[in-house]
């Protein structure tokens, strides 16, 4: 049975013909890009995948991946040649560029004319070309292109080590937000944060709106890494986003930061998706490369919960299969997971002391490996038992319990998590009776199994999980 979880990014590729129903027979969650695509094909991929969530009887959550603060060069008439070694300029959109230089970019973003020092570095395109800064004026950067290339209207600009005051949000982020707590998005998913102060800005945002969303924190600024712990404590869940994350550290270190991320988010017990060209040369071909398959199997032995694909399910040739290599590559790795035994991080063993659903949990997981239990049931109502004991599991899968669809959705990107939908029982006898039924009916149980289930008494009071149950049916 695979645990890890796959997200794919929808696109114009998922939605000829049957791929979509096709996909999601496999996939466990879905992310809306809010970078691409307009407002109406946006709402039609969501509705349909409602729909054919329903149809094949899955819980799969939906989120919206909001584009963030990314600067662009502004508007270009054609492609201009960046030549090796040429000096041109950065300039206010509309400035007349001085006569004799070799180039003139405009860019629409003031805060980087404050910004930019003599001797940084610009990587433009996503670290196609890159420029050096050499001197800097309120309206006018003069700068060298160290490598060069095409320039294209409206390619990212990254500075390099630039972290200036700026809004973590912007208008498009705004609308896009209203639009996803308006269609009930099931989570959010914040590009570039860089401090919780970031997360906690939107989420306070979506309760304005209405929305209860959570937030998954996408991991790819070079400041966020200096603020894991805080952002880890305010969000939901993070994305180790390996696509800006090597644009902005270098592709080189991105092994080593997702193996660091990965780790910080086991220990604080959160969810973790890991991102980006997982298995990028299907974007054109059908079958992966041998380093894809180690790459994704590495990412699923460092800890993910998720991988996720990205053009290659949106634009690529084959989504489909993409989907199904994923699904077979990962199924192959979970098999492979060297299981420990459920122990509990040290950051943690000092929490317990005050934190009763850690440990009641966490007794849990330990209890179900030891007697080989079938299953661990964690009856929960906001969906944080199911992600904590997901965390803290062994090799005994979970059930996520719950009377909530929505909390059954986001169970789609938990490890090892499969969600039940109950009835909101009244008692701990009428709990056990409906799991034992909806199990046998599902021939998930047979005679002797046991199974360990978490709860919290009065029942229904979230945050409450504070007694544990061993049953044999
Ligand atoms: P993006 O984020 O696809 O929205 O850029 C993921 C990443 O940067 O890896
Ligand atoms: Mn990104």
């Amino acid at each position: 049975m695979r645990k890890t979880k796959l997200v794919m990014t929808l696109g114009p590729a998922l939605m000829q013909g049957d791929r979509l129903r096709e996909s999601l027979r496999e996939a466990d969650a879905v992310r809306l890009n809010a970078s691409h695509g307009d407002l109406a094909t946006r709402l039609e991929a969501l509705q349909r995948v409602r729909a054919l969530a329903v149809e094949l009887g899955r819980s799969i959550p939906v989120f919206l991946d909001l584009q963030g603060p990314k600067w662009r060069v502004g508007l270009l008439e054609a492609p201009i040649d960046l030549v090796d070694g040429s000096e041109g300029v950065f300039c206010v959109p509309g400035a007349a560029a001085p006569a004799g230089v070799a180039w003139a970019v405009p860019l629409p973003h003031p805060e980087l004319f404050e910004g930019a020092e003599p001797g940084q570095l610009w990587l433009l395109d996503d670290g196609a070309i890159t420029v050096k800064i050499l001197a800097k004026g309120p309206e006018l950067l003069k700068a060298k292109v160290v490598i060069g290339g095409p320039l294209k209207a409206r390619k990212g600009v990254h500075p390099i080590g630039m972290d200036i005051n700026m809004d973590p949000l912007t208008e498009k982020d705004h609308a896009d937000i209203r639009w996803g707590v308006e269609h009930e998005v099931d989570l959010f998913a914040q590009s570039f944060v860089r401090r919780a102060s970031d997360v906690q800005q939107l989420q306070a945002i979506i309760q304005h709106l209405g929305g209860t969303q959570p937030i998954i924190a996408k991991i790819e600024h070079p400041t966020a890494l200096s603020h894991l712990g805080e952002i880890l404590d305010v969000s939901w869940g993070v994305m180790v986003a390996r696509g800006d994350l090597g644009v902005e550290l270098g592709v080189e270190r991105v092994p080593g930061l997702q193996k660091q991320i990965i780790a910080a988010a086991r220990k604080a017990l959160k969810p973790v998706i890991t991102a980006t060209q997982m298995l990028e040369s299907m974007i054109e071909h059908a079958q992966p490369t041998r380093a894809e398959a180690s790459d994704v199997a590495n990412a699923i032995w460092d800890g993910t919960d998720a991988v996720m694909l990205s053009a290659e399910s949106a634009t690529g040739a084959h989504p489909v299969e993409a989907v199904q290599w994923l699904a077979r590559i990962a199924a192959e790795a979970d098999a492979n997971v060297k299981q420990r035994t459920p122990t509990l991080p040290d950051e943690l063993a000092e929490k317990v002391l005050s934190r009763t659903d850690i440990s009641v949990a966490f007794a849990a997981c330990r209890t179900a490996d030891e007697i080989n239990a079938r299953w661990i049931v964690a009856f929960t109502e906001g969906g944080g038992t199911a992600r904590m004991v997901s965390r803290l599991a062994g090799r005994t899968p979970v059930l996520g319990a719950t009377v909530d669809e929505v909390t059954a959705r986001r169970m789609g990107l938990l490890r090892g998590v499969t969600a039940l939908m109950i009835p909101r029982v009244s008692s701990t006898d009428e709990m056990v009776a409906v799991v034992r039924e909806l199990l046998a009916a599902k021939h998930e149980l047979v005679s002797l199994d046991r199974v360990v289930m978490t709860m919290g008494l009065p029942l229904w009071k979230t945050g409450s999980t504070n007694t544990m149950k061993v049953m044999t049916f």
